[in-house]
Formats: structure tokens, C-alpha cells, sequence
């Protein structure tokens, strides 16, 4: 069959691939092509290595998945869609997915490399102050991607948005990454999965009664309280105190607080998602995050 012996022989495949190997214009990536230089970070779901493509010497980071632990159907379609929606975006505050590859034991991302760190090492100190110029150049960029996926035709949700999945450049410039939990929202259908990190998880998947995109808005409330006052705004000792501590809406004030920023999350964070702040009055809030040069609406 043509182009076949440009693909790695693969017994179970996963994903579907790109046109060009498929047709034999360029051979599927292997592992082999590649020198890791070092593990940059462990997931839910694989390891993140950096790479460099030995012919190019491009330097990527590549995610490596293993197949055996995501074997059911369900596991290999949010795998698709991950890869689909990836693909789809093209904007300066999200990680690109340059290309895939797999072989009998792994499926591989090959990602834009973001050579710096995620927010969640660099998140504000409990007691110290809050470093807000970063603040909020990372909620604007944050902000601009969100908006972005939102007015993707279908609407694209995140459903992860938390500072493990934001990394910064060394000019601080933020990226949204893992995919893993997004979806598309289509019509009027509400969405049920539950799905994101347990302290920013919406009060909508608490209560299991679907959700839509604001799902994302009320993460960005999470991550922007988490990052004013260096701890999340909803805790308990178990899990469950944490679920009925957003299901009800009780908030983890600080003594002192901002009384704007206190303002501006107070009206990100609201139990049902059409009375969340929309994205363009989060931006014109008088805590005044986001500075002018706000360029998501260009
Ligand atoms: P998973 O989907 O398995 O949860 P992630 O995509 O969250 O994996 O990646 C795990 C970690 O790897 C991140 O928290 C980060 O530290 C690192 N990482 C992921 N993608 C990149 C990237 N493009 N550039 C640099 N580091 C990355």
C-alpha cells in the first residue's frame, strides 16, 4: 500500500495520523529521531521530556503516554480529542501541538517547549505579598486564551484550568497546555462529565447538573483568588469538605484583602455560571488586573 513503510509498525493504534504520513510525503516520527536532554514535568496522564530532533536540533517537549495504562474506549476518544482540538488552535498564549507519533507502547506529542517553569512553582506565598504586575499579565494572557477557545465555532472548553497547566516563558509570558479535559461544547446540551482538579472544581460538576463553558470562568476565579492570597478559596480536610464547601459557595476570605480584588472574585465566583463575570467585564473591573494593552479583541 503506498506509504506504508513510512509508518511505524504499530499493533494497536491509537490516533489517527496526520495526511502526510499517511500518504507517504513524510515518515512517522519515531523515538529514535530524537535526544532527550532531560524530564521536564510528570502528568496525570504521561512525562513531559525535552527533546531535540537530531536532524533539525529543534528542541520541543515531548509528551510520551503509555497505551497499556489507556485502554479502554473512553481513554482513546478523550486521546483523539485532545489531538483534534490541539491541532485546531493557533493562538500566542497556547501551546502548540506540532505533530504526533506512536508505537506499540507509547503515543508522543511532540509540543511547543516552554523553557521556563509552571505558575504553580512561582505561585504566591502564603504571607507574602502577592507579586501583582505578574498577576496580572498571567490572568491577561490566561484571559485571551480562554476568550479565544470560547469563540471557537464549535466553543472549545478547557475544563482544567488550574497553575499547573500554565507555563511561563522567561519574559513571563503565559501558555495554557493539557488538553486532556477539553471538550467542545455544542448547542444548548450542558456537558456531564466531572472532571478537573478537586479545588477548582466548578459547583456545577459538584452537583452533577451539567455544565458549559463558564466552567472555565469560574477556574479563573479560583486561580486568580489562589494567586491574590496564596491559598484556594475553597479547603477542607477531606475531599468531600472541600466538594460541600463549593457546593454551597463558602469562601475562604483572608482577614485583609484587596477590597476590589475581594470585589472582582466574589463576582467570578458565583454558584450558577450564567451569573459569572463575563471575560470583557473581568477586563474592566475596577481591581484593574489587566492593564490596556489588552489585544483579545482585535
Ligand atoms: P498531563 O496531561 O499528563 O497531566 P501535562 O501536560 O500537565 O501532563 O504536563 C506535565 C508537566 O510537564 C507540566 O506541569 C509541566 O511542568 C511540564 N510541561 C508540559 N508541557 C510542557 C511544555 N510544552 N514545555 C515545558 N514544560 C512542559
Amino acid at each position: 500500500m503506498k506509504g506504508q513503510s513510512f509508518l511505524n509498525p504499530v499493533k494497536n493504534r491509537f490516533l489517527p495520523l496526520p495526511r502526510s504520513a499517511t500518504e507517504g510525503l513524510e515518515h512517522e516520527p519515531n523515538i529514535g529521531d530524537f535526544d532527550v536532554i532531560k524530564q521536564l514535568g510528570v502528568g496525570s496522564f504521561g512525562t513531559v521530556y525535552l527533546v531535540s530532533h537530531k536532524k533539525t536540533k529543534g528542541q520541543y517537549a515531548l509528551k510520551v503516554i503509555d497505551k497499556n495504562l489507556r485502554e479502554n474506549l473512553e481513554e482513546k476518544a478523550n486521546f483523539n480529542r485532545e489531538v483534534e482540538i490541539m491541532y485546531k488552535l493557533n493562538h500566542p498564549n497556547i501551546v502548540k501541538l506540532y505533530g504526533h507519533f506512536e508505537d506499540d507502547n507509547c503515543c508522543y506529542f511532540l509540543m511547543q517547549y516552554i523553557p521556563k517553569r509552571s505558575l504553580f512553582d512561582i505561585i504566591t506565598i502564603p504571607g507574602q505579598a502577592p507579586n501583582l504586575k505578574l498577576i496580572a499579565s498571567v490572568m491577561k494572557d490566561l484571559l485571551s486564551a480562554v476568550y479565544y477557545l470560547h469563540n471557537m465555532k464549535p466553543t472549545i472548553i478547557h475544563r482544567d484550568i488550574k497553575p499547573e497547566n500554565i507555563l511561563l516563558d522567561d519574559n513571563s509570558k503565559a501558555y495554557l497546555t493539557d488538553f486532556g479535559w477539553s471538550n467542545y461544547m455544542t448547542g444548548q446540551r450542558r456537558r456531564q462529565t466531572v472532571c478537573g482538579t478537586p479545588l477548582y472544581l466548578p459547583p456545577e460538576m459538584v452537583t452533577h447538573v451539567g455544565h458549559d463553558e463558564t466552567v472555565d470562568i469560574w477556574c479563573i476565579g479560583v486561580l486568580l483568588f489562589e494567586l491574590i492570597t496564596g491559598n484556594p478559596p475553597f479547603e477542607g480536610m477531606t475531599f468531600e469538605a472541600v466538594r460541600n464547601n463549593i457546593a454551597k459557595l463558602r469562601i475562604s476570605w483572608p482577614k485583609v484583602m484587596d477590597p476590589d480584588a475581594k470585589d472582582l472574585c466574589s463576582r467570578i465566583l458565583k454558584l450558577n455560571g450564567k451569573d459569572r463575570l463575563p471575560i470583557e467585564q473581568i477586563l474592566g473591573h475596577n481591581f484593574r488586573i489587566l492593564e490596556n494593552d489588552f489585544q483579545v479583541f482585535q
